[in-house]
C-alpha cells in the first residue's frame, strides 16, 4: 500500500515514523511525505544561540498527555526530557500595571480554596461573593454547546471571564473565550455542571475521589506527581530531527507543496510541483484550511466544514539579556495579559525560570507572545516594531526595578505563525463529527493535526501515529502491494 502524507509538521512526521516502522518490519507499505517548506517540523522550531535554547513555537508539552514523552523515549531521547521547574511555578495576571498571582487552589478556572480566594487581589468583593454562592448552584443539564465565556460568566461572573478564562485560554489557544466551545475545551466542567451544578463542588468531589484512591493504594491515586510541563533539553527541534533521522530521506519531498488532490478509481492522485503520483491512501496533515482547498474537488461539503474551522495567528518574540543588568524579575514563570487590558502582549514567559539548564548561565530570556484572534494585523509589523513594542510593554508592566526597558537585548528573535492554531469554536464537536462521517465514507483518507481532537503537541503525535496504524490495518481491504 502506498500512502501520501501531506504536511511535515509533528503530526505528519509522526505518521511517517509509524509507516517507516511498518515498512522496516517487512509490511508492504511505502510512503511519500510532501512538505511545503524546506524545513520539517511545522510549528516546532528551536535554535541554540550562545548556549541558550530559543523556542520559536511550542516550548514544551503538558506532561499529563504522555504521547510526546513516549515518542521521545522511543526515539532514544528519554534523557533529554526536562521537567518544568514547578517549585517556581507562579503565574501572574496583569491588572492595570500590576502583576497579581493566580490564587492558590485554583483548579484551572475553578477556585477550590476559601482563604486564598478571599484574599486575592485578582477579584473584586462582588466576584468573591459570587464564587462563594456558586457552591449552591443546582445541577443543570447541558443545553447544547456554548462559549467558554458564557459558562464561566454563569458561574463566576464577567470579571472571572476577563481576568481568568480569557487570559488562560488565550495562553493555550491564542483564542477568544467568547468564541471557544465549552463542550470541546472544558468538557470536564460541562459534565460537572450537569452532575453537581456547582463547579467548585464538582472539583472538590473529584479531588476527594483522588485522595480516597490514594489512601486505598490505587495505582491511579498513587501516581508520582508529574511536573506540569515537559520540554526537550535541546529544544523541540530535537523531536523533529530524531523523527527525520528515522524516516527514509528518499520518501521525503521538501519544498513540495501539494497543489491538487483527486480521487480516482486506482486511489488518489496527488500533484506537487507539476508532477503527479498515485497512492492508495492519503493522510492530510496540513492546517484544516489547506485540507479544505485540497478536498474541494473530492467532497465539497467536507471541504466546507474544514474551511469553517477558524484559525488564529501569533508572533513569538525571544529577547536574551544579561540577567544581572536586567533588573529583578518577579519570582514565577511569567504572566498572562487579559484582553480587557488592551495591550499588544498576550503573555510572557521567563524562560530561564520555567526550565532550568536550557539558558546559558547569567542570561535571562523573555519569551513574549503577540497577535492572537484580536490582533492579527500585528503580523505585518516589522521585527523592529515588534521588539520595540514588547520592550515598551514589559517596561510598563514589570516596572523599572524589574525590567530595564532601555537595555538593549543581546539577541532578539521574532517568529510569525500565520493561521497556525485551530480554534475550537462553539459547535466544534458537531463539526468534527460531520467531518469524521465524510472521512469514514472515503475510507482511505485520514485528517490529522491540531484542528480536530487536541491542540497540543502530544495530541498531534497521537493522531499522526493512529492514522498510520489505521491505514496499515485497512491495507488488506483496499489493495495489496506497492505501486510506483
Ligand atoms: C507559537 C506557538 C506556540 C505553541 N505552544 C505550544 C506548547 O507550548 N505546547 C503544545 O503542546 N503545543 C503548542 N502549540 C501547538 C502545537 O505546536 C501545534 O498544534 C502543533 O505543532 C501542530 O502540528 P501539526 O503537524 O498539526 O501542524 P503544523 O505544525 O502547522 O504543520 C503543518 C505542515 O503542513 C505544511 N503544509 C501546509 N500546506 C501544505 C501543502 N499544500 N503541501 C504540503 N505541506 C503543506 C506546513 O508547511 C507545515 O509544515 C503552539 C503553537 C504555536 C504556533
Amino acid at each position: 500500500m502506498r500512502i501520501a502524507i501531506i504536511g511535515g509538521g509533528i503530526a505528519g512526521l509522526s505518521a511517517a515514523y509509524e509507516l517507516e516502522k511498518a515498512r522496516a518490519a517487512g509490511q508492504p507499505v511505502s510512503y511519500t511525505l510532501y512538505e511545503h517548506r524546506e524545513r520539517l517540523g511545522g510549528s516546532l522550531a528551536s535554535e541554540t544561540v550562545d548556549g541558550s535554547v530559543l523556542e520559536q513555537g511550542p516550548d514544551s508539552f503538558i506532561s499529563e498527555k504522555t504521547a510526546a514523552a513516549d515518542l521521545a523515549r522511543e526515539l532514544g531521547l528519554g534523557d533529554q526530557l526536562l521537567a518544568s521547574n514547578d517549585e517556581a511555578r507562579k503565574t501572574f495576571i496583569v491588572v492595570g500595571n500590576r502583576l497579581i498571582p493566580l490564587p492558590d487552589g485554583l483548579m484551572f478556572l475553578v477556585p477550590t480554596k476559601l482563604i486564598p480566594t478571599a484574599l486575592t487581589q485578582l477579584f473584586s468583593l462582588g466576584t468573591k461573593l459570587r464564587m462563594g454562592l456558586e457552591l449552591l448552584r443546582p445541577p443543570r443539564a447541558a443545553a447544547g454547546d456554548e462559549s467558554v465565556a458564557e459558562l464561566v460568566r454563569r458561574h463566576f461572573g464577567q470579571e472571572a471571564v476577563d481576568r481568568l478564562a480569557d487570559p488562560l485560554l488565550s495562553g493555550i489557544y491564542g483564542g477568544d473565550a467568547t468564541r471557544l466551545s465549552a463542550q470541546t475545551v472544558l468538557p470536564g466542567m460541562v459534565k460537572m455542571e450537569a452532575e453537581y451544578g456547582s463547579l467548585c463542588r464538582g472539583m472538590l468531589a473529584g479531588h476527594r475521589k483522588m485522595q480516597a484512591m490514594k489512601s486505598a493504594g490505587s495505582s491511579k491515586g498513587n501516581r508520582p506527581k508529574r511536573a506540569l510541563f515537559t520540554a526537550m533539553r535541546g529544544g523541540m527541534q530535537q523531536l523533529v530531527d530524531a523523527l527525520a533521522a528515522r524516516i527514509d530521506e528518499i520518501s521525503v519531498r521538501r519544498s513540495s507543496p501539494v497543489s491538487a488532490l483527486e480521487k480516482i478509481t486506482e486511489g488518489w492522485r496527488v500533484t506537487s510541483m507539476g508532477q503527479s503520483a498515485v497512492y492508495d491512501a492519503v493522510i492530510i496533515a496540513t492546517p484544516a484550511w489547506v485540507a479544505s482547498e485540497l478536498l474541494k474537488p473530492v467532497d465539497e461539503p467536507l471541504a466546507n466544514e474544514l474551511g469553517a474551522i477558524p484559525y488564529s495567528s501569533s508572533i513569538t518574540v525571544n529577547l536574551v539579556y544579561d540577567e544581572k543588568k536586567l533588573g529583578r524579575l518577579p519570582e514565577g514563570f511569567g504572566f498572562l495579559v487579559p484582553a480587557v487590558e488592551g495591550r499588544s502582549l498576550l503573555a510572557c514567559t521567563f524562560v530561564h525560570r520555567k526550565f532550568l539548564g536550557r539558558t546559558a548561565p547569567g542570561k535571562a530570556i523573555m519569551r513574549a507572545f503577540l497577535g492572537g484572534m484580536r490582533n492579527e494585523s500585528m503580523l505585518t509589523e516589522t521585527d523592529a516594531v515588534l521588539v520595540a513594542t514588547v520592550r515598551r510593554e514589559l517596561g510598563e508592566i514589570l516596572g523599572p526595578v524589574a525590567f530595564d526597558a532601555t537595555l538593549e537585548p543581546i539577541y532578539a528573535q521574532v517568529t510569525r505563525w500565520r493561521r497556525a492554531m485551530a480554534q475550537y469554536a462553539v459547535g466544534h464537536k458537531q463539526r468534527t463529527a460531520k467531518i469524521a462521517e465524510h472521512v469514514a465514507a472515503l475510507e482511505t483518507l485520514r485528517l490529522i493535526g491540531n484542528a480536530y481532537d487536541g491542540i497540543g503537541v502530544p495530541d498531534c503525535i497521537r493522531l499522526g501515529r493512529k492514522a498510520a496504524q489505521e491505514l496499515i490495518a485497512v491495507r488488506e481491504t483496499v489493495g495489496q502491494g506497492t505501486r510506483d
